[in-house]
């Protein structure tokens, strides 16, 4: 019936996908592919090329793909603000960026309490445009994906970055890896997965679920959402149900907010990120390995990439 590799574990994901689409490659070539985000006005999705030092764009209107930039600092994950302003996380520059209407790049935060950071991995916008973002040390890790470095740190940390003083603090400080990270979409709830397996022997490869407090900029909780089997979880989004869609060792996971894994979409590559786009945010983007990969499915991303 599927034509795309679909395992529907869950018959309620029968509701989130469609029965006749296919998993289409758009793009290949990269070495690591990360960091997809979507621009509505524009309709070009933009992701990274990390070993490549580069980031690609994908025009949706002519389908063709150019280099937009260049290099790229190693850039990682991406967002896009309230502003319309991309997001970035840059290994090299061992800090997110900003790029500006003007096209100019602003740091938006390179050190804590002195120190410089890790290697920014992946970053997500909240509607009061805080900047919450995760730093393990990927990045400095070698000289493959940036520049091989000591962690000033000493620890990998979640990060939030304040909209009005700009100033940082550390919002979560018990994790190994901290990897990608999103809201629900009514933002009571933050999803941050943690691939410290990586690094450490039986280590975590999980989604933890905190609770954000009133105060919009706390949280709490931090249980474990869902572990991954096979591969990582790396980068996810939320659709605008709250379902979570997340890249895995093999293809794209999807979980009810209830903890429960509805079914997968089959990727012939590893997984690293995923981002909804197109008109109607329905087109789910998989930046797999040395690929881009697209599908349509039932389900849509919030207005606002988050
Ligand atoms: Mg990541």
């Amino acid at each position: 019936m599927y034509t795309a590799a679909i395992d529907i574990l869950d018959a309620r994901f029968k509701r989130l996908v469609h029965g006749n689409v296919h998993l289409e490659k758009l793009h290949t070539g990269c070495r690591w592919a990360e960091g997809p985000v979507y621009f509505p006005a524009g309709r070009y999705l933009l992701w990274s090329d990390i070993p490549n030092n580069r980031i690609l764009r994908y025009d949706e209107c002519d389908g063709s793909v150019s280099v937009f930039r260049e290099p790229s600092n190693n850039t990682n994950g991406h967002t896009v603000d309230r502003e319309g302003r991309l997001v970035s996380c840059e290994h090299r520059g061992r800090c997110v960026s900003r790029t500006e209407h003007d096209g100019t790049r602003t740091v938006l935060a390179d050190k804590w309490q002195g120190k410089k950071l890790n290697s920014p991995n992946d970053a997500v916008v909240k509607s009061d445009g805080s900047i919450w973002f995760s730093d393990p040390t990927y990045g400095i890790d070698s000289h493959y994906e940036g520049d091989a470095g000591e962690s000033e740190v000493g620890a990998s940390h979640v990060f939030r970055i304040d909209p009005a003083s700009g100033s940082l603090e550390a919002v979560a400080t018990d994790f190994v890896k901290p990897n990608g990270l999103a809201f629900s979409p009514d933002e009571s709830l933050l999803y941050v997965a943690d691939t410290g397996s990586t690094h450490v022997e039986e280590g975590p490869r999980h989604i933890r679920r905190f609770k954000v407090g009133s105060d919009g900029r706390t949280l709490s909780g931090g249980e474990v959402f869902a572990t991954c089997d096979p591969g990582l979880f790396d980068g996810f989004r939320c659709d605008s149900k709250g379902h979570v869609w997340t890249s895995a060792g093999d293809g794209v996971h999807c979980y009810h907010h209830d903890g429960t894994l509805l079914g997968k979409i089959k990727v012939p590559e590893v997984v690293a990120n995923v981002q909804f786009g197109g008109a109607k945010r329905n087109r789910l983007y998989i930046c797999g390995t040395t690929s881009l990969y697209a599908i349509y499915v039932n389900a849509h991303g919030v207005s606002q990439p988050r």
